[in-house]
């Protein structure tokens, strides 16, 4: 049975690399107090917005659920730079957590 053993080892591993390509938010739920973690893809998730003259933005809109009963949706909207730093951030729904 070793080859099942090595098996759930590789898949249970743990993701050791620092994911540069992420921007991890934090929202709690307004109705019913849940903090829910959410991860935004940098290469993928966002859109390219062009804006006034040479200056370039990305936007991302998420609707976030928690894991519970709750029905309510915290919805939020990130705009980035050129070089995906946050510019902004807007959220309905809920409250921004800070880590
Ligand atoms: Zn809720």
């Amino acid at each position: 049975m070793n080859f099942f053993k090595k098996l759930s080892t590789l898949f249970s591993s743990p993701p050791s690399r620092q994911d540069a390509d992420s921007y991890w938010l934090t929202v709690q739920c307004h109705r019913c107090g849940e903090v829910i973690r959410a991860r935004v893809n940098l290469l993928n998730d966002l859109s390219l917005e062009f804006g006034e003259g040479e200056k370039t933005t990305y936007f991302c809109r998420k609707v976030l659920m928690g894991a519970g009963q709750c029905f309510q949706r915290v919805e939020v909207e990130l705009t980035f730079d050129g070089n995906r730093k946050l510019l902004s951030r807007n959220i309905t729904g809920g409250k921004w957590v800070e880590t």
